[in-house]
């Protein structure tokens, strides 16, 4: 694997220090006010003053390589529908809450999280590369959760502690946004703990921020005993261009198991046709769809919801079309339930 230098625009080689600087300045000069958005992407300024106060509670986050892949003009394109705020976000709609998934009582402390056997969920930080209106997690109580790296230990002692954990699920927030000495202390004690044997990643950074995914997290991923596995999210084709395809492929070379999860969302992806782009250009790039999730009904992204007999219809139109491992399962989740609920 190569570890010292990296190229990027086919000319100036970088050493990792400076790599890892690459991603932190993209990340700095995300667009944090919609009134740039607009300007960029040509709408009208109207939107832009109606989304400022839409955003008031849930900050509004892109970064400008998510932007380069939207359509200028378009005041309903599809990945810039996933990060504006709109008005309707303010309403109060009966059945929207705010912990949409039962996870409060599932909290162990330390910022971990179980609710199923045999694999927990380890919110690493709260922080994202984006903002996602729809974000089942977007009032999240990190903060007093744990979700950091001060409770790296304790959380480790837990899983220690607990021999039928067999897999660790690091979460978030997005845990690809923490350092990688931080993740590369966290995943040198994990896989220290024998009776874990798999280290699954859950993380958007992957396609929102590409330039993230360094020579040094790979070399983590490639030196670590624990089988890894990352699932990245991504709900549209469109989200997918060739700086993304990129970032993947050299993943592909460490991580033994890539994954998808979506969210099924009106406006955004919730047409055969749009699933089936998604799916086709999740294989073409080596990633297997694994989960279409129901949105799950947070406070703020009521506009978003979609029936579930419109999911289980879609899902057999996929299945009618596509290869079966290019269907995704559509799940959704019961607050106290064993499991994720498989619908179709
Ligand atoms: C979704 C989820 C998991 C993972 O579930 P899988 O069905 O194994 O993908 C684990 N823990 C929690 C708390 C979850 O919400
Ligand atoms: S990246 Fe994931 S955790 Fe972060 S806002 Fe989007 S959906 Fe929520």
């Amino acid at each position: 694997m190569e570890t010292s230098t990296v190229r990027t625009n086919g000319s100036i080689t970088l050493q990792p220090s400076m790599v890892r600087e690459v991603w932190k300045q993209e990340l700095a000069d995300a667009v944090r006010d919609p009134a740039e958005l607009c300007d960029l992407l040509d709408l009208d300024p109207a939107i832009a003053q109606k989304s400022k106060d839409a955003g008031r509670d849930f900050m509004f986050l892109v970064p400008r390589g998510f932007i380069s892949r939207m359509q200028p003009g378009d005041p309903n394109d599809p990945l810039l529908l996933q990060v504006l705020p709109r008005l309707e976000e303010l309403d109060d709609i009966p059945g929207f809450v705010s912990d949409p998934v039962g996870e409060q009582p599932a909290r162990r402390g330390t910022g971990l999280i179980q609710k199923y056997h045999g694999r927990c969920l380890l919110l690493v930080t709260g922080g994202c590369a984006v903002h996602c209106r729809y974000c089942f997690r977007r009032e999240f109580p990190y903060a007093e959760s744990g979700a950091s790296p001060a409770s790296f230990v304790a959380a480790v002692n837990e899983i220690r502690a607990d021999e039928s954990i067999h897999e660790v699920i690091l979460s978030g927030g997005d845990p690809l946004l923490i350092d990688d000495a931080l993740l590369e202390t966290l995943i040198r004690d994990i896989d220290s703990i024998s009776h874990v044997r798999r280290l699954r990643i859950h993380t958007r950074i992957p396609v929102v921020l590409p330039s993230r995914i360094t020579e040094q997290l790979l070399h983590i991923l490639d030196t670590t005993r624990l089988t890894a596995c990352v699932v990245i999210h991504a709900n549209h084709a469109a989200e997918l261009d060739s700086i993304v395809a990129g970032s993947i492929r050299r993943m592909s070379h460490v991580v033994r198991i890539l994954l998808n999860q979506a969210v099924l969302l009106r406006g955004v992806n919730d047409t055969a046709e749009s699933l089936i782009q998604l799916s086709e250009r999740l294989l073409d790039i080596g990633v297997t769809p694994y989960y279409l999730h129901l949105l799950d009904p947070v406070r703020g992204a009521s506009d978003f919801d979609v029936p579930e007999e419109i999911g289980v219809r879609l899902i057999e139109e996929l299945r009618n079309r596509l290869s079966g491992y290019a269907v995704p399962r559509l799940a959704r989740e019961h607050p106290g339930s064993p499991s994720k609920t498989w619908l179709a």
